[in-house]
């Protein structure tokens, strides 16, 4: 038998423990979920550094950069890795802005491209750069070779960096919004958000912070609970898996609610 654990309750809004079942807050009182334009900004300043850095590259392959006190490969890769972070970064801070202010799924292209701007970005980041030292015929071999291989590694860190897994629609948050308009639970490392801190899949867990859904969405906690949505009779909403085949937000370890299997209490019917 696990015992259940005392939970530290944090919230989204400041930070503050609170006593388990002692808070009370209207949801319009949450503090705002961030500046999605304020992140944006960021992500594509940041991209514009990283073609910058793809440029000194470049410029350091074809001869017109070269600093004596460090070789050329040296050179290359510094710039690689810089250009690499800044996609990263970007993409992250993109991805951030597409949990508080989700674009329409309306359009399933668009939706696409507009959740994986990253994934573009990182291939105009390091994309013209290998073709350039693929053609380029000046170049030292095994530099070349060295940077091509670099800058291949260096895409496909960012091409999975960027990319949006669990992206969340326009749609979704309204459907979440608007199903479940109380206070939202979400473990430190959980993936999904829980409409009560008694939730099996949270026996485990010592902290929780709770907010409203789109806080908790805002933090990356993009689906509700299977069983939250379950015990609640919620629809409409995305969960983590099918109702039918839950999963638990702490995985490895598994309630004994859950470890009975349903023959295990045989109906005495008759
Ligand atoms: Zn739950």
């Amino acid at each position: 038998m696990s015992e259940k654990k005392t939970k530290r309750i944090i919230s989204a809004d400041d930070g503050s423990e609170v006593k388990a079942g002692s808070r009370k807050r209207a949801a319009k009182q949450a503090a705002p979920v961030g500046n999605a334009t304020g992140l944006r900004i960021g992500a594509v300043a940041l991209w514009v550094a990283a073609i910058a850095f793809e440029v000194v590259a470049i410029l350091i392959l074809v001869g017109t950069i070269n600093w004596t006190f460090m070789s050329a490969t040296a050179q290359l890769i510094i710039a690689l890795v810089l250009d690499l972070i800044c996609v990263v970064i970007g993409s992250l801070l993109w991805k951030k802005a597409n949990r508080i202010k989700p674009a329409s799924e309306k359009n399933k292209l668009t939706f696409w491209l507009w959740n994986n701007m990253g994934v573009i970005v990182a291939a105009f980041a390091f994309i013209p750069f290998v073709i350039l030292a693929l053609t380029d015929k000046k170049a030292d071999k095994k530099t070349k070779a060295i940077a091509v291989v670099a800058a291949v590694i260096a895409l496909l860190i960012a091409g999975v960096a960027s990319y949006d897994f669990d992206p969340v629609s326009q749609e979704d948050l309204a459907a979440a919004t608007s199903a479940i308009t109380d206070d939202v639970y979400w473990s430190t490392f959980g993936k999904v958000y829980h409409t009560t801190q008694d939730c099996h899949a949270l026996n485990v867990s010592e902290e929780l912070t709770y907010g409203t859904v789109e806080q908790a969405i805002a933090a990356n906690r993009t689906r509700l609970c299977a069983y939250c949505a379950k015990r609640d009779a919620i629809t409409g909403v995305v969960t983590d898996k099918n109702v039918d085949d839950i999963v638990l937000d702490d995985a490895d370890v598994i309630p004994d609610a859950v470890q009975e299997p349903a023959e295990a209490a045989p109906a005495s019917a008759e």
